[in-house]
């Protein structure tokens, strides 16, 4: 696999530097090291991706398949929070078909000149991988319909009466889409997709074999104790894993110790403010702030989002689904609510509800702690 081009990603521009984010903070490209080489922690084979072992089998099963036949793999799109591994996967995916990979991102596609520019330089069964589909136009996605379906591109060149439109016939391609948002992503563009796969949260036993990966290509030791309490912390994502690695191994080497061992790894993740649940202090922000101001809640979350200061999308795509996924956070048809697991973790009483959040507890599992 070869890849042509990279587009200037907007992803984690403006974004606050929140060491459990899952967003990018630039810690994927290669970290150039002491003997001026670089080293590149994206697996690039299906047998270096850890974990989402059911997904690597159907994936592996398509990728055999599209290659028997001499025909691009189908369009696939992947959805999932950030930092769980759909570049890589999109990366891996064209390694694997022996092809090209174009990489590019929905706002990057500013207009559908850029989008005609994309298509028209793919090669024979090569990947075009749009990021954050999702926030594709609506008239660069339209053109995107007929270059799925039919592969073609219609594009007006000229303006007035000199005005005319020149249909491209492209090579058969793959777009492979990835999108944190799969309920923003318009009817029509998500049916034109006949692979949708999603990408979860990984164990903490996976994300220890992470974390050992990692320092092995960065050149240091890991207890597997060590590994595992930088795992367990690491809110199920790859990224926020490869990051911690990286900065608990800087209070190693200033502590002078020659491997990192549980202690060490505490030690470090607790300077950092990371909690042994993995919740850093925007996590325990929002939740003391259901608990204490919204009285646990129901919180509506334009009304949460207002009173952290983030935007609504920001709150429901990169801080809530591990809060929701180890049952911190209950998502109720009447807002969010915090549960009694983390009333117990943060040590805040869960208040009385009143009758509004009486109905909800009778009709949710609160005491899941
Ligand atoms: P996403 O596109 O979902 O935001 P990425 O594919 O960019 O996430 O993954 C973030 C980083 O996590 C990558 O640079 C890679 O080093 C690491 N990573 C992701 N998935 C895995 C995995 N399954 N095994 C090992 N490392 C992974």
């Amino acid at each position: 696999m070869r890849e042509r081009h990279r587009d200037d990603r907007s992803k984690s521009a403006n974004k606050p530097q929140r060491l459990v984010s899952g967003e990018t903070q630039g810690e994927d490209t290669p970290a150039p090291m002491t003997s001026g080489t670089a080293t590149n922690l994206r697996p690039q084979r299906f047998d270096e991706y850890i974990g989402q072992t059911k997904l690597k089998r159907k994936l592996a099963v398509f990728v055999e398949a599209a290659r028997g036949r001499g025909e691009p793999l189908d369009h696939t799109l992947l959805h999932g929070p950030p930092g769980l591994g759909k570049t890589t996967m999109a990366h891996i995916l064209a390694t694997e078909l022996d092809v090209q990979i174009h990489v590019t991102s929905g706002p990057a596609i500013e207009h559908k000149g850029v989008l005609a520019g994309h298509l028209t330089s793919l090669g024979e069964r090569d990947v075009l991988f749009i990021d954050e589909i999702h926030r594709l136009s609506p008239t660069v996605e339209e053109s995107l319909y007929s270059a799925m379906e039919d592969g073609r591109i219609d594009l007006a060149v000229g303006e007035g009466s000199r005005a005319r439109t020149i249909n491209f016939d492209l090579a058969p391609f793959t777009l492979i889409g990835a999108t944190t948002r799969t309920a923003l992503l318009s009817g029509p563009l998500r049916d034109r997709f006949q692979i949708i796969e999603g990408i979860d949260f990984y164990t903490d036993d996976e994300l220890s074999d992470i974390v050992a990966r990692t320092s092995s290509l960065l050149g240091f030791t890991v207890t597997d104790t060590g590994a595992k309490e930088i795992g367990r912390r690491s809110r199920g994502t790859p990224r926020i894993a490869n990051r911690l690695t990286r900065r608990v191994r800087d209070f190693a080497q200033v502590d002078g110790y020659r491997e990192i061992d549980a202690k060490q790894a505490s030690h470090a993740l607790d300077e950092l403010g990371i909690d042994r649940e993995g919740l850093d202090q925007v996590d325990r922000r929002l939740l003391s702030m259901i608990l204490q101001q919204f009285t646990g809640g129901p919180v509506g979350v334009d009304a949460l989002a207002a009173s952290l200061g983030e935007p609504r999308d920001t709150l429901e795509s990169v801080y809530e689904p591990f809060l929701l996924q180890r049952g911190f956070l209950l998502r109720t048809h009447r807002g969010r609510m915090a549960t009694s697991k983390a009333a117990k973790h943060l040590q805040i009483p869960l208040p009385k509800r009143g009758r509004k959040g009486s109905e909800l507890q009778g009709r949710l599992p609160l005491d899941d702690a």
